[in-house]
């Protein structure tokens, strides 16, 4: 007798659309209605990103300039880097966009608050893109598409404003009827602001009194590196490595990006 398969996998992950073949490379049609023109991207900038992913270098370059790095502000620095990375890469990528295992409710919880610290959107918003990377890879519905170049699917995807039929149908249906995921939505403006700048410095300004580094070092200079090294799973690892796996899409594996992204090197096979 053959065992039944388990109710997971007898759903369809949605009713709509199914998975389709990549295009390739010079197949997509423009990312903007009129063309990439100067005067286009102006207009669609998305302030928000621009200003957001703008501002934190500056200020963690100036920072770095004028301010002493005391050894336990760098070493906490550094923990709370690994904290909030992996907030991303085992909250929001494993544990919620592809529910790869299941956690409690205290770890659940932690992941959320430092998943939130990492400042990449809330756990719905970024689950959703995600999974429409994974379903539609490489096509003209894949928010980060590869094949829009190197730049693009770093963090050029962030920063213009696409009208959201653009980016293709994701089921986030479970993660709606998720009270944990729902709350961290609802109240994401205020954990990022908490978890992102108020903790870290905190802990260093209540811990050894050094309010300016854990300002500028804990929270500002961290996020810089947390936010290039996640981006680096929707660049690098479309890019540079091989795909044993999957050679008709663009997903590779390669150590170098495994260093880098806390792990999320084997992309090719991961798809
Ligand atoms: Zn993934
Ligand atoms: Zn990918
Ligand atoms: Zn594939």
């Amino acid at each position: 007798m053959a065992t039944p398969l388990p109710p997971s996998f007898t759903v369809p992950a949605t009713n709509t659309e199914t998975r389709r073949d990549p295009l390739l490379h010079g197949e997509l049609p423009p990312l903007l209605e009129g063309g990439l023109t100067v005067k286009n991207v102006w207009k669609n900038l998305d302030w928000k990103h621009v200003l957001g992913l703008g501002l934190t270098p500056l200020i963690a370059f100036y920072g770095l300039l004028t301010t002493e790095m005391q050894t336990k502000t760098l070493i906490w620095s550094i923990i709370y880097y690994f904290a909030t990375g992996l907030g991303i890469t085992a909250g929001y990528h494993r544990l919620w966009a592809h529910r790869a295992y299941s956690a409690g409710p205290a770890m659940s919880f932690v992941l959320a608050l430092l998943g939130a610290g990492a400042v990449e959107g809330s756990i719905k918003w970024w689950s959703r893109g995600h999974r429409a990377h994974h379903r539609w890879t490489d096509t003209e519905k894949d928010p980060y598409s590869a094949h829009r170049g190197l730049f693009f699917s770093h963090v050029g995807w962030m920063l213009v404003k696409r009208p959201g039929w653009k980016i293709g149908h994701a089921d986030v249906d479970d993660l709606n009827k998720s009270k944990l995921v729902v709350w961290q939505h609802n109240n994401y403006t205020a954990l990022l602001i908490l978890m992102g700048v108020v903790f870290p410095t905190a802990v260093a300004g209540l811990g050894w009194g050094d309010w300016r580094g854990g300002y500028f070092f804990a929270a500002i200079l961290r996020l810089v590196f947390v936010h290039h090294a996640t981006f680096c799973v929707n660049s690098l690892a479309h890019w540079l490595g091989e795909g044993p796996f999957d050679d008709r899409h663009s997903p590779r594996d390669h150590f170098i990006t495994a260093f880098v992204t806390l792990g999320e090197g084997y992309h090719n096979f991961h798809h």
